[in-house]
């Protein structure tokens, strides 16, 4: 697996890039003006769907620094429209970004995976 230090610098060719070029397919969920969202395409549950921001972002960190205050809203304005979509608001759901190399990040474009459809289990092994 090839991780991403998290100080890299946005790579305009990365396939989350492609993707909002239209280079690539993508089954579009929901958007906005500032996020996309799509199913992942190696789904981990019933539910699966990877929200990025349209903004060139690489991971939370500099999304959180240098996005705009519209950016951020819109953003997590999508995540909560997508979980609305799936009907996740009742049984619930899960939000993960993974972040740098040890949080095994391998696509240098933030984004969120939205989890759900099921029970979910613990996050993460015991220590
Ligand atoms: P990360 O480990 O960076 O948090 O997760 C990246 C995710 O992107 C992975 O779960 C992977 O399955 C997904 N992914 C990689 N390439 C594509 C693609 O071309 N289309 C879609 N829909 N998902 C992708």
């Amino acid at each position: 697996m090839t991780t991403v230090a998290t100080n890299q610098p946005y790579d305009h060719n990365n396939i989350f890039a492609r993707l909002l070029r239209g280079e690539i397919p993508a089954n579009i969920v929901a958007q906005n003006e500032h996020a996309l969202a799509f199913p992942d395409i190696r789904p981990l549950a019933p539910v699966h769907v990877l929200v990025i921001p349209r903004g060139p972002y690489t991971n939370l960190l500099s999304f959180s620094q240098q996005a705009s205050a519209i950016e951020v809203v819109e953003f997590w304005k999508l995540v909560q429209t997508v979980a609305q979509h799936y009907h996740l608001d009742q049984d619930g759901f899960r939000l993960l970004s993974n972040c740098g190399s040890n949080g095994g990040q391998e696509v240098p474009h933030f984004h969120v995976h939205l989890l759900g459809g099921k029970a979910l289990g613990k996050m993460l092994p015991s220590l």
